[in-house]
């Protein structure tokens, strides 16, 4: 009887996997239509999503033109930071859920102006974990670590960085007083994922940040060429 329950739950779970790639796919399909590329921040709670947003959004929204779905599971102080960059913001408070799903970003995409935008940002719930596990659409995964967390976060929670098309190692300026051992955390990155890019940054000071910021301007499709003469 037990076990039939435990196959059961299984099959649900699969089944609403299943649902959400579905979706997804759908939401893949409506923003590459529009050009959009889509990049889902992954990280724990305090690693800085939303202050790498900010800064990564004021050194680009004069040659492009972003937009932000802001993960939340009760307040909206994040959506709030990033609105004062002046760039469209949706708001998606889950309510108690540790994750995003392709349902909600379906409904929040249906409330931002898709033919304008160049890149959209989706800061995801707070959570190393299952936010690994559910497309939401994106083109790419980015995962997020901070110099306060430890090194050995990547051996941990490798399924996000497996997924992940790059990683950021956030609050460097923290480094000197801190046990995180960057070698540890390359070399561990390196075994789960051989070619994924890791930017070593501080999103509050800045350093580094042209690297990460680089890398952005040469992923994001140039459709906005006629308004943004800085290309
Ligand atoms: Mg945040
Ligand atoms: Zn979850």
């Amino acid at each position: 009887m037990k076990a039939r329950r435990i196959k059961l739950k299984v099959i649900i779970a699969q089944k609403l996997l299943q649902a959400n790639e579905e979706i997804a796919g759908e939401n893949r399909h409506l923003l590459a239509k529009h050009d959009v590329l889509t990049l889902n921040l992954i990280s724990a709670p305090g690693a800085g999503k939303t202050t790498l947003l900010e800064k990564t959004i004021a050194a680009l929204k004069e040659e492009m033109v972003i937009g932000v779905i802001e993960g939340d599971i009760y307040t909206t102080k994040d959506a709030e930071r990033i609105a004062g960059q002046q760039v469209e913001v949706v708001q998606i408070n889950t309510h108690g859920a540790c994750h995003l799903d392709a349902q909600m970003i379906r409904e929040a995409i249906n409330a931002l102006p898709l033919a304008q935008l160049d890149l959209l940002f989706i800061e995801n719930v707070g959570n190393l974990v299952c936010p690994a596990e559910f497309d939401l659409g994106e083109n790419y995964k980015i995962a997020l670590l901070s110099a306060a967390e430890g090194s050995d976060k990547p051996a941990k929670y490798p399924l996000v960085f497996r997924e992940a098309q790059a990683a950021i190692l956030n609050k460097i300026d923290l480094l000197p007083y801190m046990d995180f051992d960057l070698e540890t955390m390359l070399a561990q990155v390196k075994k789960i994922k051989e070619e994924l890019i890791v930017f070593p940054l501080s999103a509050k000071t800045s350093e580094g940040m042209g690297a990460w910021l680089q890398w952005l301007k040469r992923l994001v499709p140039k459709k906005k060429r006629l308004f943004a003469t800085a290309w």
